[in-house]
């Protein structure tokens, strides 16, 4: 069953303006959405307020049990939300399992985060007053989420804020709302009160939220998408002074050292560049390899990435799907374009194939000079752009000459070496010899213009609570 009306209070609610959402690999109409205006944001800011009173209220034990439960119940239909992941966003079935595990498991892990909600006593030095530090839910929360992980991006949001004892109202990206819409009726088998998670598509997005982040009610705004709309959300927030966790974009370097065990870092280069058909935060985005192994790591990349079978992400041999619309397609091959302009050699990829479907082939391009837009900017699909590099603090001054900073890949056969550049280097998270960061028991997030505040981990249910300090004499 697919859901498409708004979901306020526990109930679903039709709306006269809708819009649809398109199959990526067929172009076809997958379903028409009902779109939120602000009386809709009204009426789910009213029913996140009364449900937020008694869920703030239940012990940590009576809030994680509900946690637990919905960490079940998404396991135990991982295929079914894998299945409309591929259907709204393309990625292929392989890829749409993956998030689905990965969104289950923030339940799981805010489930056992909720009774962990740590505090402090403590003797004042000087006056030896006590002093009673404890963390409390900080009110509600507005998440907006984008298309690229319609599970993931918003279980990573929703589960810390039910842990902390928020109530909440998702945004979800207009290209694929349907997988959050899909995840109500799970929630509320789990237990989840009616009003306590409240979602709203809407193709009237900035006034939308706008709207919500001037409501007295709000006091925080979880947003993850691209720098530009979160520097937009921020300044918005600043008019309430709101609680803000921003996750952003990224530039991700892949550096691969001439000690390199090449098998690990071919595997960990494919696993950081293709998960997701690179369309990641997290996903590669230059590579730069030692000169003295460029040509052998060059040659089995592109026999790697020329190996992958590209189709309708619902078909079980297909390992790369479509890219999620017409401009995100077109961008890549803007990208690639304007390297091969500049220099850069195509090894395998390079065309977009004709007929229906956003698809891009995986595509390798060598000698990629450092003023070509893909090193400045996220490719965001299934290209990897290869630069070599001979001197190793050269090599992470140019990894670090970036605004973003989310996360960065090294790879060396030298632990200790491996371990000084990881300190290095300008980002929130490092892999090391590892294509792959993302854990829900990690904090997950960057510095610079990727972001602010951490998801996952012991900080990601911080980011839904407020710090309250007495200072008590008894
Ligand atoms: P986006 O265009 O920024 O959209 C993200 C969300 O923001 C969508 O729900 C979108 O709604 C909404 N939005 C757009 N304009 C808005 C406005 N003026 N006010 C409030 N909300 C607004 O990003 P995207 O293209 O969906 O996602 C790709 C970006 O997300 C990339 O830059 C990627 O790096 C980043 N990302 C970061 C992380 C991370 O953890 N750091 C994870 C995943 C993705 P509509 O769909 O209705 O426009």
């Amino acid at each position: 069953m697919v859901y498409t009306d708004l979901y306020i209070n526990g109930a679903w609610h039709k709306t006269d303006e809708r819009f649809d959402v398109i199959n990526p690999a067929t172009e076809e109409v997958l379903a028409s959405v009902a779109s939120a205006g602000l009386s809709d944001a009204d009426a789910a800011l009213d029913a996140a307020e009364a449900a937020m009173a008694e869920w703030a209220a239940r012990t940590p034990r009576q809030r994680s049990e509900v946690l637990r439960r919905a960490w079940e119940l998404m396991t135990a239909r991982l295929e079914e939300f894998a299945h409309l992941i591929t259907l709204e966003n393309g990625k292929a079935r392989a890829d749409a399992m993956g998030e689905a595990t990965y969104a289950a498991e923030f339940f799981r892990w805010f489930a056992e985060e909720a009774v962990r909600a740590d505090g402090l006593i403590t003797h004042a030095p000087s006056s030896g007053a006590r002093i009673i530090v404890q963390h409390k839910p900080a009110g509600l929360a507005v998440l907006i989420t984008p298309w690229n992980y319609p599970a993931a991006m918003g279980t990573r949001k929703i589960a810390p804020a039910l842990a902390a004892g928020c109530a909440v109202i998702i945004k979800p990206a207009s290209e694929t709302p349907l997988t959050m819409l899909a995840l109500m009726p799970l929630l509320e088998e789990a237990g989840v009160p009616p009003g306590l998670v409240n979602v709203l598509p809407s193709r009237r997005t900035g006034a939308l939220v706008d709207h919500m982040l001037h409501d007295p009610r709000v006091r925080v705004v979880s947003f993850t998408g691209s720098t530009g709309v979160g520097r937009t959300l921020l300044k918005g927030a600043a008019d309430q002074v709101l609680k803000p966790a921003m996750e952003l974009g990224g530039n991700a370097p892949v550096i691969v050292f001439e000690d390199a065990d090449m098998d690990v870092a071919i595997e960990g280069t494919m696993l950081a560049k293709m998960r997701n058909l690179g369309e990641a935060c997290t996903a590669a985005n230059r590579i730069y390899v030692h000169e003295a192994i460029a040509p052998e790591f060059t040659r089995r990349l592109t026999a790697a990435m020329s190996a992958l079978r590209v189709g309708d992400g619902t078909d079980p041999g297909v390992d790369v799907g479509p890219l999620v619309n017409a401009s995100t397609r077109d961008k890549v091959a803007e990208f690639v374009a304007d390297a091969v302009a500049k220099g850069a050699t195509v090894e395998c990829g390079g065309v977009v194939p004709d007929g229906k479907g956003y698809f891009y082939p995986p595509t390798v391009l060598s000698n990629v000079p450092e003023h070509a837009d893909c090193v400045r900017d996220e490719i965001f699909g299934p290209v990897a752009a290869l630069q070599t590099f001979s001197d190793q603090d050269d090599v992470i001054r140019r990894a670090n000459d970036t605004e973003y900073g989310l996360v960065a890949y090294v790879f060396s056969g030298d632990m200790k070496r491996g371990l000084q550049v990881c300190e290095r280097l300008d980002y929130g998270m490092v892999g090391l010899n590892r294509g792959l960061v993302s854990d829900p028991a990690a904090p997950f997030g960057g510095t610079k213009q990727s972001g602010l505040g951490r998801e996952g981990g012991h900080e990601g249910m911080l980011e839904f609570m407020e710090t309250q300090y007495i200072s008590a004499n008894w």
